[in-house]
């Protein structure tokens, strides 16, 4: 036998190389000679329906798109590390916050919450901020938001909430009056509204924006204790925002704004960074604190809980390849390491469910190995079998005959020291009325209060703006909860309404 390469026998190459550049294939790896012309019986056709190649293409082709998530469908991301330069030890024993100068690769993705896949970047809406560590005890997701509050506290309403965002059924049209109507009726959501009305509604891009957690989760440490913690990223490019004015410039120019300025900005090595702070509550406060601190539409306030700094998260490499890397990538609160826990927020328990199904309809059932989401640790577990079970069964971590546990043949082992504290509960299963005891208007207002002259005119333009069309009852509803937030509040907004021609009544 020679040591000769065997020749294909169609293009006369040595498989694998054609002219020094690697030979193009066909999904089965078969080397493809002509990717010009279709089989065709004659020059003028018709095709013959044995062109296996072309009807590989073109059902790929067909087969490109997967279901664009339902929110967060527009985003933008890219990788880097956190690094710790304090010691929080103390409150949690996860291991990426384990020693001062410890770095954990993670990877952040951005994005706009209402508007699709094809949306412009620069509009008015909140941000998400998703940020996968792939620490050495598993990935941990904090998938949180560019506001340290959100629109609801009953998770029942957020399907709900999401269709007053999207597009009305029989227009297909967005709807100023539904969401108006849904944000009048839902006094809890002023707070957000207000943010969202605010400067900071229209980031000039992810990089000039912080993150928050926004949810209540807690940390527990090597002692078993637990502790309540809102986590803060806090951008160190300082915060640029957009008017509305400023904001339909950039659109007119491009839709991909976002996309242009963080991918840029990293290829030309200036590297976006965030400090990273907690604030932590000692388990007992939260019987005495007169808000209820897992309510996501409260902040606990900087006074009572301050700051902690933590570390910093820089963004310091592009995805080699978007669909595989951002679009693939699948965030999940239910993604926690030990050390790291969650709390009785509704919402936050909510999503825990909900966000791990929303990826096993997207992706598909192994989506936690596609790369970009595989751990970086060693995993071992039995959910082997299923639609696309492309794990590597020669792995030598993969050993066949333990495929159950417990089991008296080796294989992966349950590990009771890393067992979370028992979370104290109290009280009998009800659907509880959410607005008893809650006031929706303090916090709104301490933050009306934080604006200056100029913000609170802005504020009042755009919330004046976003109001045209909307029936005067509506108008009139929600200027009931202005008022009551600050009535100064309210009569600015009467003032802008009036500039911008919208009717009300009161
Ligand atoms: P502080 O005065 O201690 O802090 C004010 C906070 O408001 C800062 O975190 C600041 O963020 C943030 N902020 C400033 N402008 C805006 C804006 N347009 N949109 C959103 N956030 C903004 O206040 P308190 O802790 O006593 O809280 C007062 C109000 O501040 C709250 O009702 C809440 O609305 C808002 N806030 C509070 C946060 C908290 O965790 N306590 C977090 C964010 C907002 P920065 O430092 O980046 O400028």
């Amino acid at each position: 036998m020679s040591d000769m390469p065997a020749r294909c026998p169609v293009t006369g190459a040595t498989p694998g190389v054609t002219g020094g550049r690697p030979t193009l294939t066909t999904t089965a790896g078969a080397p493809v000679a002509d990717n010009q012309n279709s089989l065709s019986a004659g020059p003028r056709g018709p095709l013959l329906l044995q062109d296996w190649q072309l009807i590989e293409k073109l059902a790929h082709q067909n087969r490109e798109r997967i279901p664009e998530r339902v929110v967060h469908a527009k985003g933008w991301g890219a990788f880097g590390t956190l690094t710790v330069t304090h010691d929080i030890t103390r409150y949690t024993r996860a291991a990426l916050f384990g020693a001062v100068g410890q770095a954990t690769p993670l990877l952040a993705r951005f994005s706009t919450v209402a508007g699709e896949l094809g949306a412009a970047d620069a509009e008015r809406d909140v941000r998400g901020f998703a940020l996968k560590f792939y620490t050495d005890e598993g990935n941990w997701d904090l998938v949180g938001n560019n506001t340290p509050v959100f629109f609801i506290r009953d998770p029942l309403k957020f399907p709900d909430f999401i269709r007053t965002q999207k597009r009305h059924p029989r227009t297909h049209l967005r709807s100023a009056t539904a969401a108006w109507d849904f944000w009048s009726l839902s006094p809890e959501s002023l707070h957000q509204v207000t943010i969202l009305m605010s400067d900071r509604g229209i980031p000039a891009s992810p990089r000039f924006m912080n993150g928050y957690g926004s949810h209540t989760y807690s940390f527990w440490n090597d002692a078993g204790e637990r502790f309540w913690v809102k986590f803060h990223f806090k951008t160190q490019q300082g915060h640029r925002t957009l008017t509305n004015a400023e904001a339909a410039e950039v659109i007119g120019q491009t839709r991909e704004s976002y996309q242009e300025d963080l991918h840029g900005a990293i290829e030309r090595g200036e590297f976006p960074r965030w400090t990273m702070y907690v604030q932590v509550m000692p388990e007992a406060d939260a019987d005495r604190t007169p808000y209820n601190p897992f309510d996501l539409t409260k902040v606990w306030p900087h006074a009572d809980y301050p700051l902690i700094e933590v570390g910093v998260v820089e963004l310091d490499r592009n995805p080699r390849h978007y669909f595989a890397e951002i679009e693939q990538a699948a965030f999940s609160p239910s993604n926690v390491v030990p050390g790291i826990g969650h709390s009785p927020d509704k919402v936050l328990q909510a999503r825990v469910f909900s966000y791990a199904d929303a990826h096993r309809y997207r992706l598909g059932t192994h989506y936690e190995a596609l790369p970009v989401n595989a751990p970086k640790c060693p995993v071992h577990h039995h959910h082997a079998d299923g639609a696309m079970r492309f794990m590597d069964p020669n792995d030598p971590a993969v050993e066949p005959d333990h495929y159950y546990e417990p089991s008296s043949f080796g294989g992966p082992v349950q590990a009771p020291a890393l067992r979370e504290p028992p979370l104290r509960l109290q009280g009998s299963a009800d659907r509880f009325d959410h607005r008893d005891g809650n006031d929706d208007y303090g916090q709104p207002g301490a933050l009306y209060r934080l604006f200056d002259e100029g913000q609170r005119r802005r504020l009042a333009a755009n919330i004046a703006a976003s109001m045209r069309g909307v029936p005067a009852f509506i108008v009139d509803r929600q200027l009931g909860h202005f008022d009551r937030a600050d009535p100064e509040y309210g009569r600015r907004v009467r003032g802008a309404l009036i500039e911008a021609g919208v009717a009300f009544t009161v």
